[in-house]
């Protein structure tokens, strides 16, 4: 049973790495019957953390993460980690440090200068005489001195950091603040997290924050560090990219189960599978699966899952989806058939809705470059005709396949070629060349919609 949590730091938005880590995390507990926790880490920030929360909120239930429990502020909970700075000065693991900056300019200088990394020196680790008058001291918590800081990454296997590597490391600031590593550790152990699922940017924290689970006795959980999102170049991911607010997704027409699917492939695969449904993310997930190296952003591998979940999803939820964009089909006849049709194509909500507003909306102009091509001296006497051959039918034209009955003899008797009749009626009815079946068309505005769009367009002799 694991306990996860997503813990981000408040900058405004939700972005795709963020919501992929939230989404192991979830997909972790949930799989394992654990609890997921959601923190705000905003000790550091002079950010609007309610705003930023909001967005957070508005993200994970338009993707349908829900998180157990209460969100716990990091900026709420000094008073407990107050407690442990004290315990820790109290038992001789953490002391004060009187170093001015003047000082810690000049050892960095120094240790530069000597070709070393730069590190405090513990120069007051052991200190007992009177301190310097009109430092403020930081407190520094005793960090090994020997011997090596080792975990088992469930991503990168075993990890082993040198302690030199991991200096005395500030845990409260002069002015009394925690600092982050120091504040992560306490709050991972205080809300019993078993398992931290995130970012491999932060891989080199984790030994910082073990020196402070050890000093206090607590628990380590299992670390997974995920490798980032690359754009497709290799490089970091950029806004341009796809490194957007998750909301950004919504306004551009993905579906949320699309962007799941395809935020659990981007870095964790199962076999070659592409398609999961979060009952299969579910069942299938494993942190130990996910990938060693950093995956790439494909925009087209994105659509392609859209454009499956547009396919698959009933048309009642499309129809529903269809209402954030101002489509609204709940009260059409024809709304099952509108939507089998456009659907068919659509990569995006958006392309859908452009598809039903291109059949359903009357064309105010009329494309120059197909007219060009398919309005001929005697198109209008020909659409004249057909005009009359749907009046006279009208009573029994209902579906696809009576147009198409009434249609075929037509073409046969006039010798025509199909494009010379369809492209000059698809024009008249929906303004361009590129649409759905001529038939599926007609079918859906009805006879005299039909009619009256085509004698429109022969009357404005295919200007407008
Ligand atoms: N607050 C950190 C971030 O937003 C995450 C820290 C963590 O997951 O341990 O990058």
């Amino acid at each position: 049973m694991a306990t996860t949590r997503f813990a981000p730091s408040p900058t405004g938005y939700l972005h795709i790495g963020g919501l992929r880590t939230a989404l192991y995390s979830y997909l972790w507990a949930r799989k394992t019957g654990g609890e997921f926790k959601l923190r705000i880490e905003d000790t550091d920030t002079q950010r609007n953390n309610e705003e930023a929360m909001k967005a957070i909120i508005e993200a994970f239930d338009w993707v349908g993460l829900n998180y157990d429990g209460i969100v716990e502020y990091q900026s709420k909970r000094l008073d407990i980690y107050k407690k442990y700075i004290q315990e820790l000065l109290d038992s001789g693991k953490a002391y004060y440090c009187y170093m001015s900056r003047e000082e810690l300019d000049a050892l960095r200088e120094t240790q530069i200068a000597n070709k070393e990394t730069p590190r405090y020196d513990g120069r007051y680790r052991d200190f007992t005489g009177t301190p310097p008058e009109g430092v403020d001291p930081v407190i520094r918590i005793k960090a090994p001195k020997e011997g090596m800081i080792n975990f088992e990454d469930g991503v990168k296997g075993s990890m082993s950091f040198k302690s030199t590597e991991v200096d005395d490391f500030v845990i409260a600031r002069s002015n009394g603040m925690p600092t982050y590593n120091f504040v992560v550790a306490i709050d991972d152990a205080l809300m019993e997290i078993t398992d931290v699922i995130r970012g491999d940017d932060h891989l080199t924290n984790t030994p910082k924050q073990i020196v402070i689970y050890n000093a206090l006795g607590f628990k380590i959980p299992k670390f997974n560090h995920v490798p980032m999102i690359n754009n497709p170049q290799g490089k970091k991911l950029s806004k341009r990219d796809g490194a957007m607010d998750v909301m950004e997704y919504k306004r551009l027409g993905y579906l949320p189960e699309a962007l799941l699917n395809f935020l659990v492939r981007l870095g964790w695969s199962n076999k070659d599978q592409e398609i999961f449904s979060m009952e299969e993310m579910l069942a299938l997930f494993d942190p130990s699966n996910i990938n060693k190296s950093a995956s790439a952003y494909n925009e087209d591998k994105l659509k392609w899952l859209n454009s499956h979940y547009i396919k698959n999803v009933s048309n009642e939820r499309l129809a529903k989806e269809l209402e954030f964009f101002d489509c609204f089909l709940s009260g059409h006849d024809k709304k099952e058939m509108i939507l089998d049709l456009c659907k068919e194509r659509a990569q995006t909500l958006v392309e859908l809705k452009s598809a039903i507003d291109n059949i359903l909306e009357v064309p105010t102009s009329y494309e120059a470059k197909g007219v060009n091509k398919f309005v001929k001296e005697d198109t209008c006497a020909m659409l004249e005709e057909y005009i009359a051959l749907l009046e006279v039918n009208k009573s029994s034209l209902h579906l696809a396949c009576d147009f198409e009955e009434i249609t075929k003899p037509f073409i046969e008797t006039k010798q025509l070629k199909f494009p010379q009749l369809f492209q000059p009626i698809r024009i008249a009815l929906t303004g361009g060349t590129q649409a759905p079946s001529v038939y599926d068309i007609i079918s859906i505005l009805g006879c005299d919609e039909a009619i009256k769009r085509l004698n429109k367009a022969i009357v404005s002799g295919f200007v407008q």
